[in-house]
């Protein structure tokens, strides 16, 4: 690989901290801040896959740089795949993990049935082309929160595999079960072919 910057189309801190601390340090992963981009990119469609190519293609046409963009929902199988793309809004505009889980929680109340799962989607913009890597956990959603680590659902999502939450787990145990561990592990594999 001879041009070792990557920008990450995303100002989440959480995901930039997971993902660098996946990709040794051939490469140089910045993020919208670090590349000088001041922009919220919309997640307009309704699938993970189409908002995560949303975010490479507008970071692409802007810079014409090598980048990525990443989406990821949580996929809840007695809610017919809900929160999934409006995993981040499900509770309204602002982005509240907290509120958002309260409503995953209400919705589940009652429902023996907690299987869910992490889907993340990493769009990789490189030499003009598109290309797509996919990391999927499978898991159950627990009562109450437990843990304090990461963010997002994390408090409440055991990964199969595991007594733990993803909350209860040091980053470097999240790590052998995540979704997105996995699809990073697909996007490493394809850099370092290049
Ligand atoms: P987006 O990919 O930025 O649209 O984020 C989707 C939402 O899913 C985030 O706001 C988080 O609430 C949640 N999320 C994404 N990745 C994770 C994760 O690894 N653990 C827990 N929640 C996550």
């Amino acid at each position: 690989m001879k041009n070792n910057v990557l920008i990450f189309a995303t100002n989440n801190r959480h995901k930039v901290k997971e993902i660098r601390s996946v990709i040794c340090s051939q490469f140089n992963i910045i993020t919208l801040n670090e590349a000088g981009i001041d922009l919220d990119i919309p997640e307009p469609h309704n699938t993970i896959e189409a908002n995560a190519s949303e975010k490479s293609k507008t970071i692409f046409n802007l810079t014409k740089q090598n980048c990525f963009g990443e989406d990821t929902g949580l996929e809840v199988e007695a809610l017919n795949g809900e929160p999934g793309v409006k995993s981040a809004r499900y509770a309204g505009d602002e982005k509240n993990f907290n509120a958002n889980i309260d409503k995953l929680l209400k919705k589940l109340n009652g429902i023996n049935n907690r299987a869910a799962q992490f889907k993340t989607v990493i769009s990789l913009m490189w030499n003009e082309k598109e290309y797509l890597f996919k990391g999927i956990t499978r898991g159950n959603i627990i009562h109450e929160r437990k843990g304090s680590n990461g963010f997002g659902y994390d408090s409440v999502f055991i990964p199969e595999g595991s007594n733990k939450t993803f909350a209860e787990m040091e980053l470097s145990e999240k790590n052998k079960y995540s979704h997105r561990r996995k699809a990073t592990d697909k996007l490493i594999e394809f850099l370092n072919r290049q």
